[in-house]
């Protein structure tokens, strides 16, 4: 199945992003921050794409896509924010 990472701090925004992308019929995995994340990532290489919250705690979702780029990664990555 389709796997997609998401990556928010905030549980109840993630928890809403979650439940619509498994009801559209993807595999979902969810971090809290960016560190866990990659260990995430780690234990799930099969993610096909990954939705990022920009503002988060630490590792921001900038810093996040610039690792996984860093890393010769090719993932889809869709940036989410409130910011305009
Ligand atoms: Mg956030």
């Amino acid at each position: 199945m389709r796997k997609i990472m998401v990556i928010e701090d905030e549980a109840s925004i993630r928890s809403f992003i979650v439940i619509n992308l498994k009801r559209a019929g993807y595999a979902v995995v969810e971090a809290a921050s960016g560190e866990e994340a990659f260990d995430v990532w780690a234990q799930n290489p099969d993610v096909m794409l990954m939705v990022v919250d920009v503002m988060l705690p630490g590792i921001d979702g900038y810093e996040i896509c610039r690792r996984v780029r860093a890393r010769g990664s090719e993932v889809g990555i869709i940036m989410l924010t409130a910011r305009v």
